[in-house]
Order: C-alpha cells, then sequence, then structure tokens
C-alpha cells in the first residue's frame, strides 16, 4: 500500500469495511483490489453534502452533471485491469478522482485526463489533500489520448463513447489492455482490449453497463 494516503477518522473505516465486504459478497476476489477500496476514502472524493452516502454502493452527483461511479463498477472495472503494480496506466475520465485514487494503489503512474475545468482542478487537490503522489490529471480531450507519455501498459475509460477512441489503441503497449464502456447511449458494453500486435487486438465483452457521456473528437459531439 501506498504510505502516507490519509484515511480519515474511524467511523467511514467501518463503513469502508462494509463496502469492501459487499464487494466480495458481489464476487471481486482481487485482494489487491480490496485492499485499494479499504485504503481510499470515498467520502473526501464527494461533494460535502453527500459524504454521509460515500460507501454505499451507488452513484453520486459530483457537479457539473457529471457522477462518481457506482464502487462495484469502479471495482469490475480495475479488477479486469489485472494490474500488478509497476504498470502505466492512463485513465479518461478523472471526474472525482476516485478511480484514479483506486489506481495509485494497485499501479505505478496514472495519467488521468478530465475535460471539464472545475473537475480538473476540484480532483487534483482532493488527490493533493489524499496525500496521492503518483497520480497526474490533465486538462483537456482525453479522446485524443496522451500520446507524449505513450505507450501505455493500461488505459481506462470511465465515461461511455460510441466507439473506441483509436488513437487510445494505438497508446496501448505491446501485450496492454483497454478498459471502458463503448456502445450506443443506453445500450453500452463494458469492454476489454487487449493488444497482440502492432495491429492486432482481441475483444472480449465483459457485460452491460450504463456511464455518462464520453465527449470529445472520438466520442460523442458536445
Ligand atoms: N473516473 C471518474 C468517473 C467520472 S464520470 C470518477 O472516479 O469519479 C466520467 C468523467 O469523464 C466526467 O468527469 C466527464 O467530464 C469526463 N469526460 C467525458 N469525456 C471526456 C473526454 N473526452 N476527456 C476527458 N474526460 C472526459
Amino acid at each position: 500500500m501506498q504510505p502516507g494516503l490519509s484515511a480519515g477518522p474511524a467511523g467511514f473505516a467501518l463503513a469502508r469495511r462494509r463496502l469492501v465486504e459487499h464487494l466480495y459478497a458481489g464476487g471481486v476476489r482481487d485482494t489487491r483490489v480490496l485492499a485499494a477500496f479499504e485504503a481510499v476514502p470515498r467520502h473526501l472524493l464527494v461533494p460535502e453534502a453527500l459524504r454521509g452516502q460515500a460507501y454505499r454502493d451507488t452513484p453520486l452527483p459530483i457537479g457539473e452533471k457529471q457522477t462518481i461511479s457506482a464502487p462495484a463498477v469502479v471495482a469490475a472495472m480495475t479488477e479486469a485491469m489485472e494490474l500488478e503494480g509497476h504498470e502505466q496506466v492512463l485513465e479518461i475520465g478523472t471526474g472525482s478522482g476516485y478511480q484514479a485514487a483506486i489506481l495509485s494503489q494497485l499501479a505505478a503512474r496514472i495519467v488521468s485526463i478530465e475535460r471539464i475545468p472545475k473537475l480538473a482542478s476540484t480532483s487534483r487537490s482532493a488527490l493533493d489533500t489524499l496525500g496521492v503522489t503518483n497520480v497526474i490529471v490533465y486538462l483537456g480531450d482525453g479522446t485524443q489520448g496522451r500520446p507524449q507519455e505513450a505507450p501505455y501498459d493500461r488505459v481506462v475509460v470511465t465515461a461511455g463513447g460510441p466507439e473506441i477512441p483509436r488513437p487510445l489503441l494505438g497508446q496501448l503497449a505491446m501485450g496492454g489492455m483497454l478498459v471502458g464502456p463503448f456502445g450506443p447511449r443506453g445500450k453500452q458494453e463494458l469492454v476489454r482490449m487487449r493488444r497482440t500486435g502492432q495491429t492486432r487486438f482481441t475483444r472480449e465483452v465483459l457485460g452491460p453497463c450504463q456511464f455518462v457521456d464520453l465527449i470529445g473528437e472520438n466520442g460523442w459531439a458536445a
């Protein structure tokens, strides 16, 4: 576990423990993933008025018409990434910073891109408050990726696009994986792509899902 992550008072720690038990009961078995959920204080990443609900397994509004995904969804995506600890990860859609904070516990370095200025700055300062030092938040259109820091061992897209943005596949390392929700609005599938060659990928569908829009050059129009 990354040292120095400030986890908040005991009452929240108990609620967090219950959330982890709930995730385990729901089928999450990767012990590193469960430990990350136990370590990250979700209540410090949601709006103050919603802190009391932070450890329920539900999405919550984070302002700017966006939502922090339900913990079970974040857990399923994180588990699907099969992280070992050494990875360079690209996240599209920083939002609250929660998924990034979870990933900070499980991979070496997280590059996260958010298109809404207010969310980029709020999540950046929340991650600072938590003492997370291996996440860097950029403001921009994540559907273009961030070629300057490619290749990435993992890419996770946390907003739903009509199709997988091409640049993100191109920035995957050989053997790397991309996880994200794609398809028509209201009928998205959580997809995992694995890069097996220069122009070869395998594709798996992990299940149906529902996310806010991925908006940008290679996503939905604004
Ligand atoms: N991972 C976030 C999920 C937030 S919801 C969390 O843990 O809270 C999805 C986020 O994706 C929203 O904040 C939205 O503004 C952002 N988003 C949508 N399209 C984007 C794009 N093209 N580039 C970067 N961020 C985008």
